[in-house]
């Protein structure tokens, strides 16, 4: 251990530890822009391009960056001396001046790292005034914006992109005033083989990456008196939505959401949990029919429309092993425009389905041309968490005096199953609680899976049932599926069913969802907030959810019938790595 004193408080860090390591064990707060440190997936982003954690260190002329300088044996480091505090502000000011000034009108005001930085420094004027760059935004996504003229060349996208999700869209460009993070040649990222999970606009400390916003299209088809707007609600929002009204993180506010919605005006507000239940009902019915006819195995789970483009760029070869499942949210929109339909008396055609999801990646696969019936759209807006939050504020609901509310019928219920959806191993469960009793024919003697559990990267577990072995594999972000998936092509490893997540503990992290400024903290309040909704629920298999057992019976027949085909289910093609 090594002891170091940081502003006359002394603390015992380990060998290796940064300054910036050891202020937080001391307390100190020292101000940062592109420092990012994801606890749970080993990456730090130690570029230290953006000089604003300088600190004076005795017995050194120069200043020094708090992050990327370890600590030594008595080291003395002050973080606020006059010199130090003067030197963060010019380099504040200079990443200002090639910024443009309109936080009144930009997507990022009031959630700005840069704009609170302005603030937390006492920066009030724009002290260098000169020749800005000028970039035109990238808007060919459905995912997300950007805006390069907002880059502050922080670098965060690069590391998660790169070194945390392995896609590799990212790098640092050119040089001097006209540096930038690009992608590849500068070409938009719609030809890239981004995935368009919304990890790097999660770490954006600015308005450079955003989402695109599709609150406007959702209030125009709320106007629309020819539209019957109905909107469904992901499991990990409930859990997450309250942080944007100043709960704490994990709080469940299911009832103040659907209640907020229906003050909205749409028309009726569903769950998407029972689509989750469907997902669990089609997939458990494609395991089982793959073990028992020899058919290709791991099944692959694929309600994650990030982890299915990344497939469908990174490994076409194993485009045969994902379960052809459509995601919960499409599954439920497939079912709004025909069951429901019927069931309400509404045409289809005028049927408007907006998803509230945790996720960017669901903008681009809402858009995905396979993702038709009857050459319409299964969804036809989706919202993140963040963008339902602004609309209930635009509203002048106030959120948090709201008396809970149910949601709507038909096909309202759901099962503890489905909530657990929302966070990584939480898929799986749900579908082996349904297959185990499938294969044995009797109930579960112990419903919760707890070895599949957690929040770590990877994760495995072997089982029996119904006297068979089975190895279950989980993987959570997009290098940690990429390590799995390498392995399973080279033979080195086996399973039988494997659930993947892109998002670095799953949807609870989402790239909708509100900041958590890699707080890994927030994320397992979340995550367990989720298996406590579960535990509270009086179903908590899917195959028992009788909204769900009404609907096989009333119309799809059976669990991967042609009809639940036609309707539930899709196909992948191999994707081009530009
Ligand atoms: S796009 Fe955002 S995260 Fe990436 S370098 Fe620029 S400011 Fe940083
Ligand atoms: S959305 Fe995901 S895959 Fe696309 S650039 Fe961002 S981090 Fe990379
Ligand atoms: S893990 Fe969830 S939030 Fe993240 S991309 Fe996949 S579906 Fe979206």
């Amino acid at each position: 251990m090594i002891d170091v004193t940081i502003n006359n408080i002394t603390v015992s860090v380990p060998e290796g530890t940064t300054i910036l390591e050891a202020a937080e064990k001391a307390q100190v707060h020292i101000p940062t822009l592109c420092h990012l440190n994801m606890p749970n997936v080993r990456y730090v982003n130690k570029c230290s391009s953006c000089r604003i954690c300088m600190v004076e260190v005795e017995g050194r002329a120069n200043l020094v960056p708090a992050c990327a300088t370890e600590v030594t044996q008595a080291m003395v480091v002050k973080t606020s001396t006059p010199r130090a505090m003067s030197a963060r502000k010019i380099v504040l000011e200079l990443l200002l001046s090639d910024h443009p000034a309109d936080c009144l009108c930009c997507p990022k005001n009031t959630r700005c790292e840069l704009q609170s930085l302005a603030y937390e420094l006492g920066v009030r004027e724009i002290a260098y005034k000169g020749e800005q760059s000028i970039y035109p935004p990238d808007v060919t996504s459905c995912s997300f914006i950007r805006d390069l003229n907002k880059c502050i060349m922080c670098r965060r996208c690069e590391t998660v992109c790169n070194n945390v999700q392995t896609v590799g869209v990212y790098s640092a460009v050119d040089r001097g005033f006209d540096a930038v993070v690009n992608s590849a040649f500068g070409r938009p990222i719609i030809e890239s083989p981004c995935t368009f999970c919304g990890q790097c606009v999660s770490v954006c400390p600015t308005a450079a990456l955003t989402e695109v916003n599709h609150t406007r299209k959702v209030l125009e088809a709320l106007n629309d008196p020819d539209k019957y707007v109905v909107v469904q609600t992901a499991p990990a929002i409930r859990v997450a939505l309250g942080e944007e009204f100043g709960l704490d993180a994990g709080t469940i506010v299911t009832g103040k959401m659907v209640a907020a919605l229906k003050q909205m005006g749409f028309d009726k507000v569903l769950d998407t949990d029972f689509a989750a239940d469907l997902t669990v009902m089609e997939e458990a019915a494609e395991f089982i029919d793959r073990v028992k006819n020899g058919g290709r195995l791991p099944i692959l789970t694929s309600c994650c429309p990030a982890w299915v483009k990344f497939f469908e760029h990174q490994f076409p070869d194993l485009l045969d092993i994902p379960s052809t499942c459509k995601s919960p949210h499409e599954m439920m929109g497939a079912i709004i425009k025909t069951y429901v339909a019927e069931k309400i008396g509404i045409p289809a055609e005028k049927i408007y389905v907006v998803s509230v999801m945790p996720c960017l990646a669901k903008k681009y696969e809402a858009a995905r041309p396979e993702l038709v019936n009857d050459e319409m759209d299964n969804v036809d807006a989706v919202i993140t968490t963040r963008e339902l939050a602004e609309m209930i504020r635009e509203s002048g609901i106030n959120f948090l005096e709201l008396q809970d509310e149910e949601f709507d019928h038909p096909i309202g219920q759901s099962s503890g199953a489905s909530v657990i959806f929302g966070t990584t191993g939480g898929v799986i469960e749900a579908t082996l609680r349904t297959a185990c009793e499938w294969l044995t024919g009797k109930p579960l003697n112990k419903i919760e899976f707890h070895e599949l559990r957690g929040l770590s990267g990877i994760r495995e577990a072997e089982l029996e049932i119904a006297g068979m072995e089975f190895r279950i594999g989980i993987a959570n972000g997009l290098g940690n599926t990429r390590t799995l998936l390498e392995k399973i092509r080279n033979g080195e490893v086996h399973y039988d069913a494997i659930e993947i997540m892109a998002c670095p503990g799953g949807c609870i992290n989402g790239g909708g969802q509100p900041a958590h400024h890699n707080n890994w903290g927030i994320l397992e309040k979340r995550s367990r907030a989720l298996y406590a909704e579960d535990q509270r629920k009086p179903l908590r298999k899917s195959h028992e959810n009788p909204s769900i057992i009404q609907l096989y019976k009333e119309y799809l027949g059976e669990p991967n019938s042609e009809k639940a085909h036609a309707l539930l289910h899709t196909y992948y093609q191999k994707r081009e790595l530009v």
